[in-house]
């Protein structure tokens, strides 16, 4: 799996196209590597190997395919006595270990909600069409198109006269539509000019899948629209932004924007409550939902803002009027065992020391049950209370709940 990054990477595109002079700013700060990414990295070559193993035995794994190269694993401690591929398996079985994750519960994961849809996807594609091809980590050129522009896509299928690329997401933060996204145009867009230059293209299929949120979006476009999109939008965009032009526009996609915390358009955005429009001294209601848009904007900023200044004051930057301190500290039994043996030993009943005993989360126990035990086993004792109201944008996927006098009801029993 590739690791340079493109001045102008299609994974920032959205910022990048809406805010031009972020991609200059962004180059100047070393990205960082962080527990997530490493993490996303890690499922990323798990989820390439197992879906070139498919490839190569020409088929979907068997269902139990985890447990087994487990027990394989296990026999061998991953050293040398497997196939190739399998070989490069033991070897990402190894790196999650390192990370302190749990490879066994990735494996499944990628495995199940991402190899195993795209791997039906091309099998499919071989009903309608023998020569149809699966591309897995495809390096794709967009040079052309976007200046030093390069990257690749997890997976490429065509057959016929179709062409569907794929993105692999293995965070569980937000789910990401794949309509309009410009990330997947833009993979759609080198796939077109790498491996589909061969083909007579029609339709373009563009799908994001996130395994762990169990989430799949799907947009479909043409091969025209995709060429037009590039041509009228995507090049003058990325030609602005490589020549570091443009205006700062802040928005939703600031939200990944390494230069964030530091932005001045960002922060004067975040902190425009138009307190002074209008002539009444109270805000209205219309006021209000706008100051609660700039609020997500201006918590999402001030957090970054916080740790930006501590992080720098820990390397010995001064920010004057501030210094860092030792935070306040919980004082902690070092000897858990041997506090409750002295306790016993004094005479004390152990329920008069030691909390009541309680059950792991659900998460916990669905890891330890797998899925299938955890539904049969304790199935019938789950119950999903009613959340708390949250007022939340208009655009939200969630149904509204009924009529205030109503939510004013169900919230006081939740009270
Ligand atoms: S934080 Fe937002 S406004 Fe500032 S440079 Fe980044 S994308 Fe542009």
């Amino acid at each position: 799996m590739p690791t340079t990054h493109a001045i102008l990477a299609p994974s920032a595109s959205k910022r990048w196209m809406t805010c031009p002079p972020s991609a200059r700013l962004e180059a100047q700060v070393p990205s960082k590597e962080t527990a997530y990414t490493k993490e996303g990295t890690i499922a990323h070559s798990m989820a390439e190997t197992l879906l070139r193993i498919c490839l190569e035995q020409k088929g979907q794994l068997v269902e139990d395919f985890v447990d087994k190269f487990q027990i394989a694993y296990n026999a061998t401690q991953g050293t040398g006595k497997m196939a190739p591929l399998y070989q490069e398996l033991a070897t990402h079985v190894h790196q999650a270990q390192d990370e302190q994750l749990d490879p066994w519960e990735m494996m499944a994961t990628v495995l199940n909600y991402y190899c195993r849809p795209v791997f039906d996807d091309y099998l499919a594609a071989i009903g309608e069409d023998p020569d149809a091809i699966l591309l897995v980590e495809q390096q794709l050129k967009l040079s052309e198109y976007i200046p030093e522009g390069f990257g690749s896509s997890d997976a490429v299928i065509i057959w016929g006269s179709t062409l569907a690329v794929y993105d692999l997401k293995y965070g569980k933060g937000v789910k990401v539509s794949a309509k309009n996204n410009t990330q997947m145009k833009c993979y759609a867009l080198g796939a077109i000019l790498g491996p589909g230059e061969l083909y007579d293209l029609a339709q373009i299929r563009m799908t994001i899948i996130q395994p762990r949120l169990q989430w799949i979006s799907t947009d479909e476009s043409t091969y025209w629209d995709i060429l037009k999109w590039a041509t009228e939008e995507l090049r003058p965009a990325a030609v602005l932004a490589y020549q570091g032009g443009g205006d700062f526009v802040p928005g939703e996609h600031c939200r990944f924007c390494n230069v964030a915390p530091r932005c001045k358009a960002l922060a004067a955005k975040a902190s425009q409550l138009n307190a002074s429009r209008g002539d009444t001294a109270l805000m209205t209601n219309e006021e209000i939902a706008e100051a609660l848009i700039n609020a997500q904007q201006l918590k999402s900023w001030l957090t970054g803002l916080e740790a930006y200044a501590l992080e720098k004051a820990l390397e010995g930057q001064t920010f004057p009027g501030f210094k860092v301190v030792e935070g306040r500290s919980v004082r902690q039994i070092s000897d858990q065992a041997a506090a409750m043996q002295t306790l016993e030993d004094a005479g004390f009943d152990e329920a008069s020391y030691c909390k009541p005993k309680e059950l792991k989360t659900i998460s916990d126990l669905e890891k330890l049950l797998k899925k299938k035990g955890f539904q049969e086993l304790l199935g019938q004792y789950v119950i999903k209370p009613q959340g708390k109201p949250a007022l939340v944008e208009e655009s939200d996927p969630r149904p509204a709940m009924n009529s205030a006098s109503s939510a004013a009801e169900e919230f006081k029993d939740i009270q």
